[in-house]
């Protein structure tokens, strides 16, 4: 149904080319024409009570039923060396709304291509059929499984209907920062997300071409709009540092990094090793991975630079270290967040 009441015809939507779709298929993907569904691994170990993801650990969401997606599956305006998708097929084209399904098509054909995902698992008996029941009706959404989420331009509509679903308790967005209009238009709408996560891995202009490999010609003028607008959302915001040896980690970088903290003071800051993982590992090598010593050396110096920030928690399976900023100091756990805000 288009925005004006018509149904959009098949030949009219974006669809994922098939070549790919049936790859991102035989990788245990849902595909339904421009977004994309997953099980994520630490979703599958939980069903078996063989851990959580560090973001339970962090923020106390509910890892069994999280849904992970993409309205833009295929779609990204980067091309980030570290990324472990298929991002050599990526599309850069502008997502038309005239072209795209509405949120709740999208939400119904991701639900029946993920149930087709969970089946599988009661077949184990080492799983909790509890959870797996449980997980049906996802408590928590990660829209950032592929591509650039706010390249979809109903992504309001997307979240707004997302929050209407009762047993919703938290969604979160990652974002390479490519859409500043977006996320004017969310915060406008009363649309965002319990939790912003925006792509911070370079703080010089250089290294963000190197690492981020941009499509737009204002690429950094469009990350640093994004950046600058975290201070004013009435969300919980996080900077997602993604270290790489060789390409970021260096101790000349650290000043740079502060003072992105100071200008955007994020409520939390994740700085986390790359992993060398997916089709990463044609792009860069394991050597490219930092140590957990070298995260957390990296993250205490950090915290001395910036000095609003403190060391809230880390993971070590995740290789990733966890900042709090004191100046805006929240409740790190979503439900009693939620209850008290
Ligand atoms: S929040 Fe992220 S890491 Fe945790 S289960 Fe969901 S997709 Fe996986």
């Amino acid at each position: 149904m288009s925005c004006s009441g018509e149904i959009v015809a098949e030949d009219q939507l974006i669809q994922i080319k098939p070549m790919i779709s049936d790859q991102l298929k035989k990788a245990k993907y849902g595909v339904s024409d421009h977004s994309t569904v997953g099980l994520c691994h630490w979703t599958k170990k939980s069903f078996k009570h063989e851990g959580n993801c560090y973001k339970h650990k962090f923020y106390g969401i509910q890892t069994h039923s999280c849904m992970e997606f993409s309205p833009a599956g295929m779609y990204c305006e980067n091309r980030c060396v570290y990324c472990w998708r298929p991002m050599e097929f990526y599309e850069s084209m502008k997502m038309e709304p005239e072209n795209v399904s509405e949120p709740y098509e999208i939400m119904e054909k991701l639900m029946e291509e993920r149930k087709k995902l969970i089946m599988g698992h009661y077949g184990d008996s080492r799983s909790d059929k509890k959870r797996l029941d449980e997980s049906l009706k996802p408590s928590h959404y990660a829209i950032s499984l592929s591509g650039e989420p706010t390249m979809y331009p109903k992504l309001p509509e997307l979240i707004k209907y997302l929050k209407s679903l009762k047993e919703t308790k938290s969604i979160f967005l990652v974002t390479n920062g490519q859409e500043p209009e977006m996320i004017q238009k969310l915060k406008q709408e009363n649309a965002l997300p319990t939790q912003l996560y925006l792509s911070t891995n370079a703080s010089d202009y250089d290294s963000f071409l190197r690492i981020n490999q941009p499509r737009y010609d204002d690429s950094w003028e469009r990350w640093n709009k994004t950046l600058s607008m975290l201070k004013d959302l009435d969300t919980r915001t996080v900077l997602r540092i993604t270290l790489i040896r060789d390409y970021n980690d260096q101790e000349e970088m650290i000043e740079g990094f502060a003072k992105l903290l100071e200008q955007s003071s994020p409520h939390f800051v994740e700085i986390k090793s790359y992993m060398h993982i997916g089709r990463s590992i044609n792009r860069l090598e394991h050597e490219n991975m930092l140590e957990m010593e070298e995260v957390r050396k990296f993250s205490e110096k950090l915290v001395k630079q910036s000095r609003i920030f403190s060391i809230m928690d880390e993971s070590y399976v995740s290789r990733i270290v966890v900042l709090q900023n004191n100046k805006r100091n929240i409740e790190r756990f979503i439900q009693t967040y939620a209850n008290t805000n």
